[in-house]
């Protein structure tokens, strides 16, 4: 491997850690703060593909470190992968006080060829050979189907293909035997693209798409040689072959090249009522559709034959019902068409949550589309080209909560998973049926047999209804799946627990919160008979603990080597939780007292992490590291850098690492499926700018309590103590890999969230939780010319805790617009926002936090001068937005006052970095609430409009606006800011609510440090608490609630909050208004 070459690290791109694409990075152009050039075009694929040569990645080849852990207790030299990554550090992902010339507004498009320069580009141009280049061009038009797979084509215009069936008894039809070719094999492939249709794309090669089975046979017997292949494939340039990547299948990349000049004449586009908006199954080649004139009873034409009585094909009728679908969201459309003048509508907040938009689809669609709390567009009309998205000025991208807890999840048990062949796209209510026995990918167009298997439908026991079956039904589905899709046998559920017991940790008292937490919830750990659990201790020194059956109390052993750190006694440290209970129990029980007399303030913490890596990498797993002061001995160790006085719009501000090692570590732990989640309970600055990376390359989760301490903060301690149950109970998954794909022409380029981007676009996910969010940006590469919608499927193939390999697939359907006031119909407003705050992330670590910001607030100005000067007719004085973005400059106002993005010293640098880490991983609705939290009056709530949940009633109060103006001293007011909660009484507070709810006689008598509402037998008492324990329970997190008086002192925190007013160094809502107005006019 070549270090200096960077591999992907480009020097030239500063911050560009691996997974950000070098989108991200301002560009180094001198003009334009908008690219429309179409060389962007051919470079965004050059740029897409960057990533994927990243990796100077261990092989993922599980067991592959693991000699070093069996050879007992001599130090060993570090196994290949931590050698490996010294690529990684040279490449120097982490230039310190960088600063790439700025411009203040985000490329929402990809960057020009010209970035990164030099090697990267011949580089990439190789690889896009490698991946892409084996179908010569010749093949295009051959027959390309793979022997027994065959297409037919649909003669346009005529009658739909004669098949008839025969129902094999009303058992499923046997896998095995796959039912004769109905049609003999010389007809042509696919008939010449009939005029007028929808883009028909031709079936990809098998070079470039080998059917499933064999790929998944071949994948299993040549794993291993591929993952002993794997770093010496990467040192020559090439893509690095990774198992997991083949499992999950490739993305469109590479395969859709070939796919894309063969576009017939395209058919002039449709009037816009005339455009069926998705209704019924998109892109029906004409052949089809014409079957059925629209209006015609369905599908149920005597050209289906089903001898015995099976039910005929039946295809939602395509008819003038997709009309009257876009006729129906009319009135919706004209709300959303409405402009709005900002200065003059000062009531723009909605009273109830505002809830995502829905995409202007047939209802038949719709109601089978994805639950946008866990998928989401900022778009939900998708422009035709990128030259349109230019023009709208909005960011085009995706926001995740993919393992989100399911009420319901249709799971499904088939020997077929039934793919594309050329995409490997999951089947999905969205693809259309050509018939029976023919599917076409929404993704790629590629014409798929339906297998044998498929035509048996599990839920109605009826044969010949493909289109019924659960995948086609669920746009939200779980597959378990067969063996091809495991590079080894699923590994059993393994927890390690690493404790910081210096003398601060203890001086703290959280170990006996966190011993305490987890021997009440040991039963709790997701598992099954394989589950393992291990302990880990450190100060200056590691100690590590052996659990071995017939000891009778655990055994200690101290490492004091941590130059060298090596395992003293591999096997017995992480042993079977069920059969080592009692030993575990009492080490849980005893750990809190064993260094109550310890002296020692030095933290080893690097070190401990290297001992845990090496522990783990045999099985891989989840490592809870516990860490409460600045690491100061061996590897790892930090210096402060926080100067409290420090302005935050200081170009200087430490948001970046500054090390490595611990992004090499987590790296590391990645190729071993290992996550790091971090547990900071710290007073003192700790530098999470550089002990965070430990968590959010191993896609791992950081958690930070500030000033913890057991006696003098004993918020946190109930604070640490909820979530660190939500956190030991909640659902896991091992060994994931997440890939998303979309329609050809979309592109995906950059990748938000905790994780590793392996090999392009597959997100390595050693752990997933179901509380983590993911953002995605994209750009339309290809002009989406013909389409009525495009889809966007989410893939996460991992095991779970019970040992099952499972595949959760989401898929979105959109429809595509070709106006730029579509556009802005369709904008979600919160999604955008939420991409924002996490492109400003990005921007301020690479570049500085006032560029972050001022890129926010460009990102208003041109939107709204965008509509401004091309959607509306009329110019009217005034700051006019669309009905759609009506909340857009509250929105990003709320995030320049944010913690992460405010300016001033209010915020120490540990919680901002904190605050950024949230954005990055927090999924959307969360990301909201910290943002722009909800301020209710609740001094006078009633049933009226009231939640009924199991027998409780939980009152819904109106949402208000965070202005002063809006409080009243005589209320009592909650604002739920996500994390954290304030209860504001004003001082003539009826004296009803002050007895029947806080339990006190007076306002005086209110105490000063009242974090709790007494459990009181009122009604008024039983409102309030209700309506708080929902709020609460709809949270991965326990937010701690403050009950304040006018002379409190946490009083500024509510007051910051505010968003609508002035503060000391922000502007009010008002001015802001008045600014963005004085820009768009300019
Ligand atoms: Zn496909």
């Amino acid at each position: 491997m070549h270090p200096s070459d960077g591999q992907g690290y480009s020097p030239s791109v500063p911050g560009a850690y691996s997974h950000q694409m070098p989108a991200k990075v301002p560009p180094h152009q001198s003009s334009g703060q908008y690219n429309y050039s179409g060389s962007q075009i051919a470079s965004q694929l050059n740029n897409y593909q960057g990533p994927g040569q990243i990796l100077n990645r261990p092989p993922v080849a599980p067991l592959s470190g693991s000699p070093v852990q069996q050879t007992g207790s001599v130090p060993q030299v570090l196994p290949p992968a931590l050698q490996n990554s010294a690529a990684v550090s040279s490449a120097g992902g982490f230039p310190p006080g960088a600063s790439p010339p700025v411009l203040s507004n985000w490329q929402y498009s990809q960057t020009p060829v010209s970035h990164p320069a030099g090697s990267q580009t011949s580089h990439l141009a190789h690889v896009a050979g490698t991946a892409s280049a084996q179908p010569p061009p010749s093949s295009l038009s051959g027959n390309t189907n793979p022997p027994g797979s065959y297409q037919y084509a649909a003669s346009p215009g005529g009658p739909p293909l004669q098949n008839s069936y025969m129902k094999p008894g009303s058992a499923p039809p046997p896998v095995t035997q796959p039912l004769p070719p109905l049609h003999p094999p010389s007809r042509p492939p696919l008939g010449p693209p009939p005029v007028g249709g929808p883009p028909l794309i031709r079936p990809s090669t098998l070079t470039a798409a080998p059917p499933s089975n064999s790929a998944s046979q071949s994948l299993l017997n040549s794993s291993a040689n591929r993952d002993g292949d794997a770093t010496s494939t990467a040192s020559d340039g090439s893509v690095v072959q990774n198992s997991y990547d083949a499992i999950e299948g490739g993305g469109l990349m590479g395969k859709v090249l070939e796919l894309t000049t063969t576009h017939p004449s395209p058919a002039p586009p449709n009037l816009k009522m005339g455009r069926s908006v998705g209704y019924s199954y998109p892109n029906l080649p004409p052949g089809y559709q014409n079957t059925s004139p629209p209006g015609a009873p369905g599908m149920q034409t005597p050209a289906l034959q089903y001898p015995d009585g099976s039910k005929p094909f039946h295809q939602p009728p395509l008819g003038p019902n997709h009309l009257t679908a876009s006729m129906g969201g009319l009135s919706l459309q004209q709300e959303g068409l409405r402009p709005v003048n900002l200065l003059q509508e000062r009531n723009i907040l909605p009273t109830t949550l505002l809830q995502a938009p829905v995409p202007n689809l047939h209802e038949d669609i719709q109601k089978l589309n994805c639950n946008p709390e866990l998928f989401r567009c900022t778009l939900t009309n998708i422009p035709q080209t990128q030259a349109l998205l230019n023009k709208a000025k909005l960011p085009l991208g995706l926001l995740l909560h993919p393992f989100k807890d399911l009420s319901q999840l249709p799971v499904v048990t088939s020997s077929t998973i039934v793919r594309c062949r050329s995409c490997r796209t999951y089947i999905n209510p969205f693809v259309s049926f050509l018939d029976q026995r023919r599917w076409k990918c929404n993704l790629c167009y590629r014409v798929n047999d339906v297998p044998e298997e498929f035509m048996y439908n599990p839920v109605t026991r009826a044969y010949g209804e493909p289109h019924k079956r659960p995948e086609v039904q669920n746009a939200t589905i779980e597959f378990m799946a067969p063996s091809e899709y495991m590079l080894r046998p699923p590994q059993p559920p393994v927890y390690l627990f690493v404790f910081d017991v210096s003398h601060n940790a203890i001086e703290t008292g959280y170990l006996n919160t966190v011993c305490k937490t987890l021997l009440d919830n040991l039963d709790l750990l997701p598992g099954n008979t394989r589950t393992k659990i291990g302990f880990i201790t450190f100060d200056s020194t590691i100690h590590f603990y052996s659990l071995q059956e017939g000891l009778s109390q655990p055994q200690m052993l101290i490492v004091s080597d941590i130059e060298d750190v090596f395992i003293p006694m591999p096997e017995n440290l992480l042993v079977n939780l069920n059969e080592n209970r009692e030993l575990i129990q009492d080490l849980l029980k005893t750990l809190p007292q064993m260094f109550t007399k310890s002296l020692e303030t030095q933290s080893a913490l690097g070190p401990a992490l290297q001992a845990a890596f090496k522990l783990m990498s045999p099985t891989g797993g989840r490592i809870s590291v516990f860490q409460t002061q600045l690491p100061s001995v061996g590897m790892g160790a930090l210096k402060s850098r926080e100067e409290p006085n420090q302005r935050a719009t200081a170009k200087d501000i430490h948001l970046t690492p500054s090390t490595d090692f611990y992004k090499k570590l987590a790296l590391d732990c990645s190729g071993q499926q290992v996550a790091v989640d971090l547990f900071l309970l710290s007073g003192q600055y700790s530098d999470l700018a550089s002990l965070g990376c430990i968590s959010r390359y191993s896609a791992g989760s950081v958690y930070y309590y500030q000033s913890y301490h057991h006696k003098h903060n004993p918020v946190q301690v109930e604070k640490l103590q909820k979530e660190l149950k939500r956190y030991l109970t909640r659902k896991i998954g091992f060994e994931a890999v997440m890939r998303i794909r979309c329609t050809k022409g979309l592109s995906i380029h950059t990748f938000h969230g905790n994780f590793f981007v392996r090999s392009t676009d597959l997100l390595s996910l050693p752990n997933v939780n179901p509380d983590a969010g993911y953002a995605v940006q994209m750009s339309v590469e290809e002009s989406l010319t013909d389409m009525q919608v495009v889809s966007f499927q989410s893939a996460l193939l991992y095991t779970s805790s019970k040992g099952e390999r499972r595949i959760r697939v989401h898929t979105m359907c959109l429809p595509v617009v070709t106006t730029l006031s579509d556009v802005y119909l369709g904008a979600d407003v919160q999604a955008i926002t939420g991409l924002l705050a996490n492109m400003a992330v990005d921007r301020s670590v690479s570049a500085s936090l006032s560029d972050a910001r001022d890129a926010l607030v460009n990102a208003v100005i041109d939107s709204l001068s965008a509509y401004r000067s091309s959607v509306l007719s009329i110019q009217q004085p005034g700051l006019m937005a669309p009905h759609s973005l009506r909340l857009f400059p509250l929105y990003v106002l709320a995030l320049l006052k944010q913690k992460a993005f405010q300016t001033g010293t209010n915020a120490r640098l540990d919680e901002r970095i904190f605050t950024m880490c949230q954005v990055k991983n927090q999924p959307l609705v969360y990301l909201m609430l910290m943002t722009h939290p909800n301020l209710y009056r609740v001094d006078n709530l009633t049933d009226e409009g009231a939640l009924n949940i199991n027998d409780r009633t939980i009152p819904q109060p109106p949402i208000l606006q965070l202005s002063v103006e809006k409080l009243s001293r005589d209320g009592a007011y909650l604002m739920d800011a996500g994390s954290v909660m304030f209860l504001w009484i004003g001082k003539n507070c009826g004296q009803n609510f002050i007895s029947q709810v806080l339990g006190v006689p007076n306002y005086g008598s209110v105490p000063q440090n009242m974090t709790h509402l007494p459990e009181l037998e009122t009604a008024e008492s039983i409102r309030t608490i209700a309506f708080i324990s929902w709020l609460r329970e709809q949270r991965p997190f326990f937010p701690i609630l403050y009950i304040i008086k006018d002379d409190s002192p946490l009083k500024s925190s509510f007051l910051q909050n505010m968003i609508e007013d002035r503060t000391e160094s922000a502007l009010s809502y008002y001015e802001f208004l008045l600014h963005i107005q004085q820009q768009v006019n300019k």
